[in-house]
């Protein structure tokens, strides 16, 4: 991990979750440059493996992330779907819940004081949201109404010059689902963002 902008505390490979280190490292850089025009917030915490690179960046700064989940799983992570993982199921509510693990990985990370967990449906906590931010990173829920809701409500607070960054953008629908695409889309017809950079299936954008 030694080509990372800020260098990780522990073995990230060890952490559940859907990131590559490339895409790990382009999360890095655009929050350290949007940290300095305000606030870090994520959509998609699951255990906490974007929160760390994340997160990593924002305590060499003296900043700090949200990071927005309501910990029950996307769809395709429930009991017979693709990325269904029985390791994260609490019996006792029937449900996913992947909270108790990104406590205990932001934890082994020396994070709690840096990473600020909001347990939440994302458009809900976005209706009450008032700060101003200036990096964004959506990787929420892939239906059309999470992803629309991701981008409509959360991008708004988004400071200009702010950074926009979406995971699991597949032009090619044979990838991967559409809905991250078509909001990236969406961003770029809005003539509100530019394309600052492209690593894998993660996009960064720029607010003008
Ligand atoms: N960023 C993580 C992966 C996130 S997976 C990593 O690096 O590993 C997507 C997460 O989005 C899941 O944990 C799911 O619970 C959450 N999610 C899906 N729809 C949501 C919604 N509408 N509001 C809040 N969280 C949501
Ligand atoms: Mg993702």
């Amino acid at each position: 991990m030694s080509d990372l902008p800020v260098p990780l505390p522990l073995d990230v490979d060890q952490i559940k979750g859907f990131l590559d280190p490339g895409e790990g490292a382009a999360l890095q850089r655009a929050a350290l440059a949007g940290s300095r025009l305000g606030g870090c917030l994520e959509i998609g915490a699951y255990c906490g493996k974007s929160a760390i690179y994340i997160g990593a960046a924002c305590q060499s700064r003296g900043a700090v992330l949200f990071s927005v989940d309501h910990h029950r799983g996307s769809e395709e992570n429930q009991p017979g779907w693709t990325y269904h993982d029985p390791e994260l199921w609490d019996h006792q509510a029937a449900a996913m819940d992947t909270l108790p693990h990104l406590r205990r990985n932001l934890r082994a990370a020396g994070l709690e004081e840096t990473v600020i967990p909001i347990v939440g449906r994302s458009a809900q906590v976005a209706a009450h949201w008032g700060g101003r931010l200036g990096f964004l990173f959506i990787d929420g829920g892939h239906t059309m109404e999470a992803a629309l809701g991701d981008y409509r409500g959360w991008t708004p607070h988004l400071a200009a010059g702010g950074l926009l960054a979406i995971h699991d953008v597949f032009p090619d629908p044979a990838d991967g689902g559409r809905p991250p695409f078509e909001i990236y889309q969406r961003a770029l017809v809005s003539d509100l963002f530019i394309e600052v950079e492209s690593v894998k299936s993660l996009r960064v954008l720029r607010r003008l």
